[in-house]
């Protein structure tokens, strides 16, 4: 169903159109992406649920997982004990896009 309003429907459109065409982009960059260059936000605890885990993102293609300790399987480490770069829980929910890695 639409709305009456011609402009108004044009634009929601156009924003569906670019929506759909940022998702190919997002799904193919982080299909050939080496995510070589990962952050990491540390886990959240909470006084009345289980706290939220440790969770890394990619800051080439916005690709996040979250782990405990050696469980991230798509974001590890490159080299052994080369820990990533810590960002805040806040900035890793910002950039991250497309492909979400539970565990
Ligand atoms: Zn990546």
């Amino acid at each position: 169903m639409k709305l009456t309003n011609e402009s108004i429907n044009d634009k929601i459109l156009k924003l569906n159109e670019a929506q759909k065409e940022l998702e190919r982009t997002v799904e193919s960059v982080q299909s050939t992406c080496g995510h070589d260059n990962v952050a990491e936000c540390d886990y959240k605890p909470s006084e009345y649920f289980n706290a939220l885990p440790p969770m890394r993102v990619c800051l080439d293609c916005g690709l996040s997982e979250e782990g405990w300790g050696c469980g991230f399987r798509v974001l590890r480490e490159k080299i052994a004990g080369l820990q990533p770069r810590r960002i805040s829980r806040e900035d890793l929910y910002s950039i991250r896009c497309g492909q979400y890695i539970s565990q």
